[in-house]
């Protein structure tokens, strides 16, 4: 929704009213703190709302044809783009439990040769270790979708 001091009515009549419509409804954006696509919703229950005033874009990742109001630069869709972000910080978290994993099995293996090794610290490292591989291995079988 559109919250700010703007009617629709205001923003169906500064749309049509435009010569740019491309650049008005960033502009309308802007003017209510909203996005791009909120306005596009706003005009499309308008029904003043006619896709060929957008420039369409290829997706570079996914092929899908997307809008953009940004008129160079643009070359992945918003889904792909989130779907990136996610998998960047998926990736790090992976990185972060392999280390983990690494250390608790390093340090089970020098609990093992010591002495009088402590079997119930052992067994509590080595459960967490399956819960760490076991996420590693959801968030892998994500990424690949
Ligand atoms: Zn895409």
């Amino acid at each position: 929704m559109v919250r700010s001091w703007m009617s629709t009515h205001d923003i169906v009549v500064s749309y049509k009213q435009s010569a740019n419509k491309q650049e008005q409804i960033e502009i309308l954006a802007d003017l209510t703190a909203s996005d791009a696509e909120t306005i596009i919703e706003v005009l499309k229950d308008a029904g003043v709302f006619n896709p060929n005033d957008l420039s369409f874009r290829t997706c570079k990742r996914c092929g899908e044809k997307f809008f953009t109001t940004q008129a160079s630069g643009v070359v992945v869709c918003e889904t792909c783009k989130r779907k990136k972000a996610r998998k960047k910080m998926q990736d790090k978290t992976i990185k972060r439990l392999k280390k983990q994993i690494e250390r608790y099995e390093a340090e089970n293996e020098k609990g093992m040769k010591s002495l009088v090794p402590s079997w119930f610290v052992i067994e509590h490292r080595r459960g967490e270790i399956e819960g760490m591989k076991y996420a590693i291995s959801l968030m892998e079988q994500e990424g690949m979708r």
